[in-house]
Formats: structure tokens, sequence, C-alpha cells
């Protein structure tokens, strides 16, 4: 659901944990608590995931709300839910989360295949794990493998990982795409840093498909550069030809930059969201005798 905030640019989105509670107790709750429902979000999918409340005079801090605390919701921006939506694990199946801190994207795998299979969660960064595990804990995830460790340095064939099929990848990147960041960042943007960002994203997603059951990958980054984003994806293409991009969501208004039109993208202007870019590569399928 979403709630506008003051002059703010964008709606403040949260996600309703499904570990924990179901849509239709949110919006109960909610509408106790003075909210008036305003019907589904305007995308049909996100009925599951997304429904927007508006309480025009109330500054609500959802930080102290009982439902933050109590991990029925957790504060995710509507762009940053599609990466796990859209990878749709099965539920039972082995997941990788490659660079997974503060774990946003994490408890939402974990509600996709409602905690039972095993999830893999890999950061560099231990206070961010730590950050992390508080957030896993509240939001009732248990299915979860946490390390702290470089994912470049996780080996593909390593027996642990030899039934992962789903891979979730949002490295870091030059966060040009958040809207709270985007004076900060716009200054660093040059050259140099934006070059080392992509060769460290296309080292990453070049891994993910070493997984030798890797079927289904998705690439996420919160930047509006297309160095980090399309061209990323172009060079991991060309490179793997095993994959092929996944056409996203068609109905969905912004698309990731000619001829990259498969992949999605978000902006404040189009879809009321922070910055975002979203691929998915699949495994081809193996050809037949007639085809070869
Ligand atoms: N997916 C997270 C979420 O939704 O909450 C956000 C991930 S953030 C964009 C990128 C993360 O990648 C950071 O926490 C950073 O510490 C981690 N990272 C950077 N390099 C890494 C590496 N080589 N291996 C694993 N994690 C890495």
């Amino acid at each position: 659901f979403q709630q506008t905030r003051g002059n703010d640019v964008i709606p403040r989105y949260v996600r309703v944990n499904t570990l924990k509670t179901t849509l239709e107790d949110v919006i109960d709750y909610l509408k106790r608590e003075g909210f008036s429902y305003q019907g589904t979000a305007f995308v049909v999918f996100f009925l599951t995931i997304i429904s927007p409340f508006h309480r025009p005079s109330a500054k609500t801090a959802f930080h102290n709300h009982f439902l933050y605390k109590a991990g029925h919701i957790i504060l995710q921006d509507k762009a940053s839910c599609l990466p796990a939506f859209l990878l749709n694990p099965q539920v039972g199946s082995h997941v990788i989360d490659a660079c997974a801190a503060p774990g946003n994207k994490t408890s939402h795998l974990a509600a996709m295949i409602k905690n039972k299979g095993k999830l893999f969660a890999f950061d560099l960064d231990a206070k961010r794990l730590s950050t992390m595990s508080t957030l896993l804990l509240r939001a009732g995830v248990t299915c979860h493998q946490l390390a702290n460790q470089d994912f470049l340095k996780v080996d593909p064939q390593s027996s642990e990982y030899k039934e992962v099929e789903y891979i979730l990848l949002d490295p870091s990147c030059s966060g040009s795409g958040m809207v709270c960041l985007r004076d900060e960042v716009s200054e660093l943007q040059d050259e140099g840093r934006l070059q080392a960002l992509a060769t460290f994203q296309l080292r990453c997603l070049n891994h993910t498909l070493q997984f030798p059951r890797v079927q289904r990958v998705v690439y996420s980054t919160c930047s509006i550069h297309s160095q980090e984003n399309e061209e990323v994806v172009s060079a991991c293409l060309q490179q793997n030809p095993a994959f092929r991009l996944v056409h996203l969501l068609p109905n969905w208004p912004e698309r990731g930059h000619e001829p990259f039109t498969e992949c999605l993208r978000a902006s404040t202007a189009k879809t009321r969201t922070h910055g975002f870019f979203v691929a998915m590569l699949e495994r081809r399928p193996p050809q037949t005798d007639e085809e070869n």
C-alpha cells in the first residue's frame, strides 16, 4: 500500500509480509486505524503484495507502527519489490541472494518460497549483515543461510549449491536512481567510478550463470545509468549464449533502453517510484536433434 508524503515526489510504499499476515488482515487493521482503502494498485499483479491506502492528513511514522515492528509490513519501494516477484522461485526451491544486505529482497524471496527450500544469502559487509539478521528475524524468515562472504568467491561447483535454480543479483551500484541520494551522488558519477561499478556488476552477473542448475537470474540496480544496466546485460549475454532475456511485464509503462525493451525501468515520472532497473535472464531450452 502507499501513503503520499507531504511534498515528496513519490508515495511511501510498504510490502505486506505474507510470512506473518495476509493482505486482508493488514487492510482491516489499517481501516480500523482510520485509513481509507482506495482499491487495488494500478497494476493487477501488485494486488497480492501492495494496495494503496491514503490518509491525507496523517504523517504516520511507519518505523514506529505496530505492523512494522511486528514484521507484518516491510518498508520497501514498489520498484524494489519487482526483483523477487519476477524471479518467482517455486515453493521449496533453492535460491541465492548474491548481494543481500540489508535483506528486504531476501525476506521477499523467503515469503515467495513460503520458508520452504533454501535461501543462501551473501554479503561482504558484516555490519549490514547484522542489520539483516534483525530484519529477517522480525520478518519470520527461517529458510535462510547467511554468509559474510564475497559472492565472487562462492564456488558454483560446491555440492551445497547443486540444486540452486534461482538467483537474485542486486549488487552495489551508483544509487543514482534513489530520489534522496540524487543530489549527493550526481557529483560523484565520474566515468571512472561508473566503469568500475559496471565491471564489478558484470563479473557478478557472469558468476551467477556458472551455477550448474541455475534456470533464472534477476539482475537489478537502483541506478539510472545504462552503463550499469543495459550495457552490463548486453555484455553478459554476449559472453553467455546459453542464456536469453525474458520479456518482463508487457504492460509495465517504462522499458529498458533500446534494444533491451524486455527489461524494465522505473522512475518517479513514470512509475512514481525510485529509479530502478530489472532484467531477467533464463537458460535457453536444450536444442533438439532436429533443430541442430
Ligand atoms: N538486495 C539488498 C536489499 O534489497 O536489501 C540490497 C543490496 S545493496 C544494493 C548491495 C549489497 O552488495 C551491499 O550490501 C554490499 O555490501 C554488497 N556487496 C558488495 N560487493 C559484494 C560482493 N563482492 N559479494 C557480496 N556482497 C557484496
